[in-house]
């Protein structure tokens, strides 16, 4: 039986909406019915050119045969099984296919549903490690201001995005922000990673310095932030990080949710940057969002610390009903293998110059402030219609949608494009144009 899922619901009050003014949003709806490819379908039949691969996660676009096959297949198999104490191989497999392609130590994978997890389960294996190792009074976790780390408790507290944390009380005790990288000043209309301020990652020395290395757990940032607006880290920041981290015995963390599966141009941004974080926390390409998965990637180091206690005894208390899900399982193996096969890793790379060279052309538009661009990511930051930050960005990124029919994502006055990396130049010619054209109507 089909449910009508191309139709527009007649009742709209039922359902509330995650991160969404759902009064404003009601008005003039946005949904869409199908999706094939580099385009999705709304409910009015429009096509709609996809810039964002959903939410950063269809990076192998849309509807692929052979990952549909491998869900309906799986469902028919095994639907599902329980996560520990018993379980079922797929698992096992992807964990090896991660491990594979994860930077060189980081050989070890436990499974989550979304990225929101995946953060939450790598502050609790960095808080749990070095309690194994005797060390249990490193209890610090330290974030970055404008990082975002999803929504579970440890996630916002970690991260640096005031409306998700001002409305939910006190969040995790001895949390402390690093400041964010963002600075229009020196870096505008950079290309690429931008070249001022590497100097910023001492504000980890300095937090050492005020609470002594021996209380700090772990630093988690994100190597490209993505959800504040596309913010860079600048040449040499990440290796400044990861030298502080190593003299004080502090773990490394990356939130690769986004920079995961080819977004950057490798497989993890920590390759691209060539910096190796002790843990990285990904989701979204995992699946091509085809269905919900998380994971850690922890290195040998650490998961060693937990394999050594006494045996029979659980190494962590920690894990979802869905952990490992069957058919989650199935899609991400056959993303992987799709990824694979179609080289969609290096296709940011191949990429790169052209998509820079047309998100650049873009500046002299009207209130374009700045242009920010990495592998196959891009920001446009448009300056803030005076008394009302965010309403510039909202205004293009809805008439993106309805009038030029591309799909773009807004936070505040940054309209930013992660698109399925399967595109080709055309592609980015279109995209640019209809951006253009946005960015035009909306001045
Ligand atoms: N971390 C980062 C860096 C993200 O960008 C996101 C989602 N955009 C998350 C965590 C949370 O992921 P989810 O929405 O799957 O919980």
């Amino acid at each position: 039986p089909g449910y009508p899922a191309t139709r527009a619901p007649e009742r709209t009050d039922a359902y509330w909406m995650p991160f969404t003014a759902n009064r404003q949003f009601k008005k003039a709806p946005r949904l869409l019915a199908s999706a094939e490819g580099m385009y999705y379908r709304d409910t009015d039949g429009r096509e709609v050119l996809d810039g964002t691969a959903g939410l950063w996660c269809v990076n192998a676009g849309h509807a692929r045969p052979r990952i549909v096959e491998a869900i309906k297949r799986q469902a028919e198999t095994l639907d599902y099984a329980p996560s520990f104490q018993m379980g079922h191989p797929l698992p096992f497999l992807l964990a090896e296919r991660l491990a594979d392609i994860a930077p060189a130590p980081l050989k070890h994978v436990f499974f989550t549903n979304s990225g929101s997890e995946s953060v939450d389960t790598a502050l609790k294996i960095a808080l749990a490690y070095h309690r194994a190792r005797g060390e249990g009074q490193r209890t610090r976790l330290i974030g970055r201001e404008k990082g975002y780390h999803g929504v579970g408790f440890g996630g916002i507290s970690v991260g640096g995005l005031a409306n998700n944390r001002k409305f939910f009380g006190a969040q995790l005790p001895g949390v402390d922000h690093l400041r964010h990288t963002l600075d229009l000043e020196r870096n505008r209309f950079s290309r690429g990673l931008p070249k001022h301020g590497a100097e910023l990652a001492e504000d980890l020395e300095r937090l050492v310095q005020l609470h002594d290395a021996s209380t700090i757990a772990a630093v988690i940032v994100e190597p490209v932030a993505g959800s504040a607006g596309v913010i860079l880290p600048p040449e040499g920041y990440l290796q400044r990080l990861r030298e502080i981290c190593d003299r004080h015995g502090i773990l490394l963390i990356f939130d690769e949710v986004i920079t995961g599966f080819g977004r950057v141009g490798e497989a993890f941004a920590a390759q691209r940057f060539g910096v190796t974080p002790d843990i990285i926390t990904t989701a979204k390409g995992l699946s091509n969002g085809a269905a919900p998965m998380g994971a850690v990637l922890v290195s040998d180091a650490i998961h060693a610390a937990f394999m050594q206690g006494p045996e029979e005894v659980i190494e962590l208390f920690h894990g979802y009903t869905y952990s490992g899900h069957p058919l989650a399982c199935a899609a991400a193996l056959a993303t992987l293998d799709t990824y694979r096969e179609e080289g969609l890793f290096r296709k940011a790379i191949t990429l790169e110059r052209y998509w820079e060279d047309a998100i650049h052309s873009l500046r002299g538009l009207p209130h374009v402030a700045d242009i920010r661009n990495i592998g196959l990511v891009g920001a446009v930051e448009l300056e803030s219609r005076p008394g009302v930050p965010g309403a510039r960005g909202y205004e293009a990124f809805a008439r993106a949608f309805h009038e030029h029919a591309l799909m773009v994502r807004c936070t505040g006055d940054v309209l930013a494009l992660s698109p399925p990396l399967i595109l080709d130049e055309s592609h980015i010619d279109r995209i640019f144009e209809r951006l253009a054209a946005t960015i035009r109507a909306t001045a």
